[in-house]
């Protein structure tokens, strides 16, 4: 990992509640520090919270997004679902689409493909997250699944300028297990080129998500295509998460 423009990406799931809020006092401190200039934390908290973050991280250095949207971009009779106006409306700058644990849940590539769209009519970044699960990897179909994952999703998109991946091999999600240095280097690399064949674009930021923690995070910097980590679990300690920032600084 280049010390360029590092994203650390913090994914609350649904976790996280009014009196969280101060948990990420200590982050906000660091985010204004000199030597993490070059870090670019993202907090992505529960719909519920985003208003509070957003304000919260009024003058730091901090961005909010949240988890997911609809595929419907402005208002509709949707219930329990919120928007990508709705979002970009509490001043929330991202938005993850494509986890994992919505895919399991029957999200499809044609849905994150409209959500992605709704986004970026929106002005909202997108963060699209694309992995194999345990059955692919053992089958030896990494490289298919991923293309297809984008493909699909990103069908008709125009540019990715504003939309990083986040490559996230669903069997290292909360499990504790790490991808092999090569293999990880391997499929970042993959991603990289396909996606820059697609969209005739050099400058594509990858980030690495699954299991990264502070003991881990030393480890996975040493994988230069990455630009960074979507963290889960780690994320909701800010000792834990400060931890995981420090170990980007070389
Ligand atoms: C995630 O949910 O995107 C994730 C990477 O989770 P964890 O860090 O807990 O594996």
């Amino acid at each position: 990992m280049t010390n360029n423009n590092i994203y650390i990406v913090a994914n609350w799931k649904m976790y996280g509640n009014s009196k969280s809020i101060n948990s990420i006092n200590k982050v906000i401190k660091i985010s204004k520090s000199r030597k993490f200039k070059n870090v670019k934390i993202i907090y992505c908290p529960p719909y519920t919270l985003l208003s509070e973050f957003v304000k919260k991280t009024k003058n730091a250095k901090i961005s909010i997004g949240a988890q997911n949207c609809h595929t419907e971009k402005d208002y509709g009779s949707y219930t329990g679902f919120i928007s990508a106006k709705m979002i970009k409306d509490t001043g929330s700058k991202y938005v993850i689409l494509g986890h994992s644990e919505n895919r399991i849940s029957g999200e499809t590539n044609e849905d994150i493909n409209k959500k992605i769209k709704s986004a970026i009519k929106k002005k909202l970044n997108v963060i699209l997250c694309v992995g194999e699960n345990l059955a692919e990897k053992r089958k030896n179909i990494t490289k298919k699944v991923l293309s297809y994952q984008i493909n699909k999703s990103l069908n008709k998109v125009k540019n990715i300028n504003n939309i990083i991946i986040a490559y996230e091999p669903v069997w290292s999600i909360g499990t504790g297990i790490i991808p092999k240095k090569k293999y990880l280097e391997f499929n970042v690399r993959y991603i990289k080129q396909y996606l820059s064949n697609k969209f005739y674009k050099n400058k594509i930021k990858i980030l690495y998500g699954g299991s990264v923690d502070s003991k881990n995070a030393k480890y996975l910097m040493q994988i230069n295509e990455i630009s960074g980590f979507l963290v889960g679990g780690a994320s909701k300690n800010s000792k834990k998460f400060i931890d995981i920032i420090k170990k980007t600084i070389k």
